[in-house]
């Protein structure tokens, strides 16, 4: 039986992977701070036996008792309302938080993957984007705090990696739906589903042109246990190639959620990467993955969720 650490395992994606890795009768520690992660998330979990809750906040000193032979960091701030809100905080987990990790990770020759971003591409200007692209990012805009820090992150990694041939590999996740993102995280999916089952406007900002492809939760787990297992020491991009427009994203909700919300239109926030979509070759070929749930399956299945939350709250 492994033990797994999943830093950040109380958050949308992490508390996926804390299902997926008990399912697969690994301990799980989840270390979390709680600041965008939620108990609600992990509620399920705690009876489980081989579940255990650490919660500490990565950033300052990492204190852990027991040997653990596999980590995931993804403890993180990742929506652009949240991140921009809480600058500093992101900025010191992705550079201390990894700094932290990965010093545990070379002492006790524990495997790492770290949840890097589609974001490190910034507007990108290579269309879909390969993880040979070193991308185009503004390294003083509202999204610096999160893009450059990732990439730092990652910078950090490969020193680690050729200095003391640390076993650590780089997940380029591209964006990610499903149950449990929380509701007022200010992005996308949440924004609009919630806006349509209430009824009220969905809110496309700028001329709703710009493209995003999304992955199902399920499928973005899969691919970082794969990555896991994988030994591949380079950047893989793990994210669904399914593109489409917001504005078609908008109407496809709107039609999903038989709702009466008007779209309308808002500005576009600053550095709003204008593409983007993942080039999957490389996870195709290295770790023998692909997504399986179109967005199709998977929307619908999302929506189900929130109408539990909007109905709760
Ligand atoms: N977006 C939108 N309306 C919203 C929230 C987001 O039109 O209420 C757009 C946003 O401008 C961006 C895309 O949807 O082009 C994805 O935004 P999100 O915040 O989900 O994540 P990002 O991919 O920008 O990190």
């Amino acid at each position: 039986m492994k033990t797994v650490l999943v830093a950040g395992g109380a958050g949308f994606i992490g508390s996926h992977l804390c299902e997926f890795l008990l399912e697969k009768e690994h301990k799980v520690l989840c270390l979390d701070n709680f600041v965008t992660g939620s108990k609600e998330n992990i509620k399920h979990l705690n009876e489980n036996e081989n579940f255990e809750l650490i919660e500490q906040d990565l950033t300052n000193s990492l204190e852990l008792k027991q040997k653990i032979d596999q980590i995931y960091h993804l403890a993180s701030p990742a929506s652009p309302v949240d991140y921009q809100e809480m600058p500093l905080e992101t900025m010191l987990a992705n550079s201390f938080g990894t700094k932290n990790l990965l010093d545990y990770a070379k002492k006790n020759q524990t495997k790492f993957v770290f949840a890097s971003t589609s974001e490190v591409y910034g507007d990108p200007k290579e269309h879909p984007q390969k993880e040979t692209y070193w991308g185009n990012v503004n390294p003083v805009g509202l999204r610096a705090c999160y893009d450059e820090s990732k990439r730092f992150a990652e910078a950090l990694i490969m020193v680690y990696r050729r200095k003391f041939r640390t076993d650590a590999m780089i997940a380029r996740i591209f964006n990610t739906y499903g149950p449990r993102m929380r509701t007022n995280d200010g992005r996308i999916v949440p924004n609009f589903a919630t806006q349509a089952l209430k009824n009220k406007d969905i809110t496309v900002y700028g001329d709703g042109s710009q493209t995003r492809s999304f992955c199902y939760v399920s499928d973005l787990v899969q691919g970082l246990y794969s990555l896991m297992h994988s030994g591949v020491h380079s950047p893989v991009n793990l994210g669904n190639p399914e593109e489409l427009s917001i504005l078609d994203f908008a109407k496809k909700i709107k039609e999903l959620t038989k709702s009466e919300s008007n779209i309308v239109f808002k500005d576009l926030p600053e550095d709003d990467p204008l593409k983007r979509k993942p080039d999957i070759s490389k996870a195709k070929e290295k770790l023998e993955w692909e997504p399986k749930i179109s967005i199709e399956d998977g929307l619908p299945k999302t929506i189900e969720w929130f109408k539990t939350q909007v109905t709760d709250s």
